[in-house]
């Protein structure tokens, strides 16, 4: 088996679509980024990388490769969770955790929740996304910011390709 974890944080602005988890959330401010600013995905992509000890996000996605402007980060998630069972591995769990001030995330967790198995071919029950505010402290308690946590347990689905 192999473990990985995700980090990301992206700024909140007026004028940009709030996207997390695959879900467009109606909202105020959305998370700036060169793609959709989807942080919950972003961590979970970063979280296989890092399970697989493949780099990250960014060394796959380049924010200065046009291709990825504008680019849905279910894509990408996609992509990555193809690399993981190409590598001989399939996805056993993963909890995640979004840290949002605003808006209130509870209506929005199983719709996430579906998004996220449904990218990665795993059952609903296999991915768990909790959210908590920041005691208003911070940039997140601020709201300048939303910032997300994501770990991943992969075990072993091909030995032949695994290399373990
Ligand atoms: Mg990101």
């Amino acid at each position: 088996m192999r473990i990985g974890i995700g980090y990301d944080l992206h700024r909140l602005e007026a004028g940009r679509e709030l996207i997390l988890g695959g879900v467009r959330i109606p909202h105020e401010t959305g998370l700036v980024g060169h793609s959709d600013g989807d942080a919950l995905l972003h961590a979970i992509t970063d979280a296989l990388l890092g399970a697989l000890a493949l780099g990250d996000i960014g060394s796959h996605f380049p924010d200065t490769d046009a291709a990825y402007k504008d680019a849905d980060s279910a894509d990408l998630l996609i992509a990555v969770r193809r690399l993981v069972q190409s590598s001989g591995y399939r996805i056993v769990n993963v909890d995640s955790v979004v840290i949002a001030e605003r808006p209130r995330l509870r209506g929005y967790i199983d719709t996430m929740r579906r998004r996220i198995a449904e990218c990665l071919e795993a059952p609903f029950d296999a991915v768990s996304v909790k959210a908590k505010t920041n005691e208003t402290v911070g940039p997140e308690g601020r709201g300048e910011a939303i910032s997300t946590q994501a770990i991943v347990l992969l075990e072993v689905a091909d030995r032949s390709v695994s290399g373990l």
